[in-house]
Order: structure tokens, then C-alpha cells, then sequence
């Protein structure tokens, strides 16, 4: 059998095509399944032991040449694998990705691999067709539920932190962190701690813990209506040429406010989605006025375009929201307006790449967009489906 699977393997010629490439890229997710499934077949019959391995993760490394990670992946997949006879059907036949599959085991605890055994044939065929994504979104859904269910958790698997009010109006902190949560609080607190500043009353160390502690919860309330459509993007200065940018003037006198040129592309791609103050300025240094900042694309519109793209929509990029810019099709330098119907999300490579030369596109009413490369192909974007319903666990 691996007779005729090695020399299919080895003659195969594969067409550098969308098509080819994920019909491949399918097939070795099911043969993938299928490699899980019989390595944790051969652990549950202590194969690795009567070939001298100490355990199957050892004999998966020396074996095969995978990594400690790698070979734990497969080993938690195959072992979960043999438990859940609907996910692993989907897996075979390749209507769950590796990745979906992967995602599934990671959001399963130990204690409820039974629990999913259970709720497989509800939840895999709402998994099916969905992107890796979508899966998290259900599985970390599902896990939600699962632990307001589960109340005989395992210790290690404890969090719990108790406030009480003290006579004199302060609080005190008791609790358990399991290892993860740990880990993270210990890490920000020590991040948060600050030295004692030359002037300061000596605080002991106990002490600069509660204060990072209060540091960083007063951080996480400034910026906890924050929604999930919200740009994180560094502000940038740049000293634009108006005469330049409008043509009226040879290119190349704009600049970063350190003083580095910055080219006509550049500048129009800063300024489809920036926030713009004007100055200005009289001869090299003195400033006449300073205007109050404006937003080129404001806060409101911004989150109707996240909600409509989701994340870049330069074909095949899923760059999420916090790392997009705001892309005027048509700029509004040359009219273009700052509506739905003119603006789309655009990761910071792919807005760089569209405002080069030779370079085309087109946002359609439906929300297509249609790029068309400097080569004359054109490249389509759908834009994501606005929910995907399931049904709950
Ligand atoms: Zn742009
Ligand atoms: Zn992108």
C-alpha cells in the first residue's frame, strides 16, 4: 500500500493554481487525520515501548524528526481523535482542516473530552466550511458554557480571588491562580513595577507589587470601552508640501518631522486615514497657527467598515481590525467622499502596495472589492458573511 502511495506521492505534479493548491493542501489534512489517529492507536498498544522508546512523544522525535511541539500536537490530536468518532470522520474525509481539528483539541480540557464526545454531533457540522477563525469564536463559546457547567473543577484548573473590605476601608486580596493565570499576573505585575524614584520615600517590595497591581488595573479601566473595532495605531508626523501634493510644485519637498523625504505615494497613503492638524508656519520655523485635530476617516464610519470587512481586504489577507488602516478608494485629495461606499479596510502592507503605481482598484455596491495588479490580473475580495449562526452546544 505505501508502495503505490509513495510512487503516486513522488510523481505527483502539482499546477501552481488556486484549485490544485487546495485540493493538496486538503488532502494532506486527511492524511494527516488518518497519521494522528494511528499514532495514537500504536501509543494505546505501548508501541514505542517495545521499541525501547521511553514514551511515544521520544520515539514521534526520534522517528520522524519532529520538533517537541509538532509531535505533542499530533500526539493531543490522535489520543483526542479516538474519542470523538464525528470529529474524526470529518477530519478523514477533510471537511475539518488540521487547524480546525488542532483548534478543537486545544479548546478541550482533559475533563471534558467526554463532555465534547457528547456534543460532537450538534456542534462539528456547524464547524464544517468555517474558517479557523470562526472555529475559535465557536469553541471558545462552547468551553464558556461548559465551565459555568463543570463545577467540580480540578485544582489546577482553580481561579479564584477574593476582595473583602477592611474596618479602615481598604481591601484585602486572597486567592488561588492556577498556573497559566499566574504566570500572566506575575509577569504584568513585575512588568508594572517601578524602581523608586531618586527623591522618593523607599517603598519595600511588597509595596511597589500592590501599587503595579493598582497601576495596572487603572490602565485596564482607561481603556476598557475600548470595543473590538478599535484602532491601535501609532501616530505619525509628517510636514507636507501642500503645493507638492496638489502638483502645483516639484515633488520631494515633504518630510518626517525628522526631517527624511517622503514620497507622493506615501503621503497620500497617510493621509487617507490619519489624524490632521493643521500648521502653519511662517518662512522655516515660526508657527502662525495650529489647528484642532481632524480625523479623515471619523470614529463612527471606522466602525461600521470594521464591521462590514472584519479585517484586510486585499484578497487572501486576514490582517485583523486593530492592525488595519482606513483606505480611501478614491482619494479624497482628488473629491473622492468618506463614505462606506469609498472606503475599505486595508492592512499596512497591502495599503502601502495599492497606493504604488500600476496598481488599480475598485470597491463594487456589494462590497466586492476587484484589484487589478500592475500585470492587468484582477484579484476579488468578497466581503465576510456578517454572522454565522449555530446552534449553541
Ligand atoms: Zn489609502
Ligand atoms: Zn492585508
Amino acid at each position: 500500500m505505501f508502495e503505490a502511495l509513495r510512487e503516486v506521492v513522488e510523481t505527483l505534479e502539482i499546477p501552481p493554481t488556486g484549485d490544485a493548491l487546495r485540493e493538496t493542501w486538503r488532502l494532506v489534512d486527511q492524511l494527516t487525520a488518518r497519521a494522528r489517529e494511528a499514532t495514537a492507536e500504536f501509543d494505546a498498544l505501548d508501541g514505542p515501548a517495545t521499541e525501547g522508546a521511553l514514551s511515544t512523544l521520544s520515539w514521534l522525535k526520534h522517528h520522524t524528526g519532529m520538533d517537541d511541539t509538532v509531535a505533542g500536537r499530533h500526539l493531543k490530536a490522535g489520543r483526542r481523535l479516538r474519542h470523538w468518532q464525528i470529529t474524526a470522520t470529518a477530519a478523514r474525509s477533510g471537511e475539518l482542516s488540521g487547524s480546525q481539528v488542532e483548534v478543537i483539541c486545544a479548546q478541550v480540557p482533559t475533563r471534558a473530552v467526554e463532555r465534547w464526545a457528547e456534543h460532537e454531533p450538534l456542534m462539528v457540522p456547524t464547524l464544517v466550511g468555517g474558517d479557523v477563525a470562526q472555529t475559535r469564536l465557536a469553541m471558545g463559546r462552547w468551553r464558556q458554557v461548559i465551565d459555568g457547567v463543570d463545577d467540580e473543577k480540578p485544582p489546577a484548573e482553580r481561579n479564584d480571588l477574593y476582595l473583602s473590605v477592611l474596618p479602615d476601608g481598604g481591601q484585602r486580596i486572597d486567592g488561588n491562580l492556577d498556573h497559566k493565570t499566574g504566570a500572566v499576573v506575575g509577569d504584568a505585575i513585575r512588568a508594572a513595577m517601578r524602581p523608586d524614584l531618586d527623591g522618593e520615600p523607599e517603598r519595600t517590595p511588597a509595596r511597589r507589587r500592590a501599587d503595579a497591581l493598582g497601576d495596572i488595573c487603572a490602565l485596564y479601566l482607561a481603556h476598557q470601552n475600548t470595543p473590538a473595532t478599535a484602532r491601535q495605531r501609532p501616530s505619525a508626523h509628517v510636514v507636507i508640501d501642500w503645493d507638492a501634493l496638489t502638483g502645483m510644485a516639484r515633488p520631494g519637498s515633504s518630510h518626517w518631522l525628522d526631517g527624511t523625504p517622503i514620497s507622493n505615494a506615501a503621503i497620500a497613503q497617510v493621509l487617507c486615514d490619519a489624524n490632521i492638524h493643521r500648521v502653519i508656519v511662517s518662512g522655516a520655523s515660526a508657527i502662525l497657527d495650529y489647528g484642532r485635530g481632524t480625523k479623515a476617516v471619523p470614529t463612527n464610519l471606522w466602525t461600521v467598515i470594521a464591521l462590514r470587512d472584519r479585517h484586510c481586504r486585499f484578497p487572501g489577507c486576514d490582517m485583523p481590525i486593530p492592525r488595519c488602516d482606513a483606505h480611501h478608494v478614491n482619494h479624497w485629495l482628488h473629491g473622492g467622499p468618506t463614505n462606506p461606499t469609498n472606503i475599505v479596510l486595508l492592512c499596512e502592507r497591502h495599503h502601502t502596495l495599492i497606493h504604488l503605481p500600476g496598481y488599480e482598484m475598485k470597491l463594487l455596491p456589494d462590497a466586492t472589492v476587484e484589484i487589478t495588479l500592475p500585470n492587468g490580473r484582477t484579484l476579488t475580495s468578497h466581503p465576510p458573511p456578517l454572522t454565522r449562526a449555530g446552534p449553541g452546544p
